[in-house]
């Protein structure tokens, strides 16, 4: 199953997609968490998008998906895979779909997660990563509700989208997840 984990900055998409690779033992897949690998090491890659990130902005849709389309080459992936920020745009989500028919596969669920603005900022605040202070939050946020938000519509119109509510206990929210996946997994 090839599910995504969407959802604004703060919204727990990473602990969340933690818990079912856990739990699950299904495959996950953060380019967040690729990015901050590539900048700790100081790859090439790390240093040509070291300063995007720290900005709060979007690392550049092709870099992105080399990135993903490199990953994706893995036989880890080969059961399907939990995507965690990412598609983050339109172009992303598109290439995505065309990233998975070669596999003969596609996307199954998308879960949204939804968290007030005012909670993902104290979470964002909380967390203390480096690209996490209140100006930076405040863009990526915005960043999020511009660019990132309209691919929820494109889900949608394709019966795709689960809207998971994210402001409660972080077991409650992985409890809802797993009824929409078990739901689904009934289905196939
Ligand atoms: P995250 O760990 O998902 O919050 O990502 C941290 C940062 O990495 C983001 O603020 C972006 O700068 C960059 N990033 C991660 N995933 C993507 C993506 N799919 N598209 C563009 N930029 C991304």
């Amino acid at each position: 199953m090839n599910v995504i984990v969407f959802g604004p900055p703060g919204a727990g998409k990473g602990t969340q997609a933690a818990l079912l690779r856990e739990r699950l033992g299904m495959a996950h897949f953060s380019t967040g968490e690729e990015f901050r690998r590539h900048i700790t090491d100081g790859t090439a890659l790390g240093q040509q998008i070291r300063a995007i990130v720290e900005s709060g902005d979007l690392v550049p849709d092709a870099i992105v998906l080399d990135v993903v389309r490199d990953a994706l080459q893995s036989d880890r992936f080969r059961n399907g895979c939990i995507f965690d920020g990412f598609p983050r745009t339109l172009e992303q989500a598109y290439a995505l779909d065309q990233l998975l028919a070669d596999f003969g596969q596609s996307v199954d669920a998308v879960l949204t997660i939804d968290v007030p603005d005012d909670e993902l900022v104290r979470r964002m605040l909380a967390r203390g990563r480096s690209d996490d202070t209140e100006s930076v939050i405040r863009e990526r946020l915005r960043i999020y509700r511009e660019r990132t938000e309209p691919v929820l519509a494109y889900y949608e119109q394709r019966g795709k989208l689960y809207r998971i509510r994210g402001d409660a206990p972080i077991e409650q929210v992985h409890q809802e997840i797993r009824t929409v996946l078990d739901s689904l997994a009934g289905e196939r």
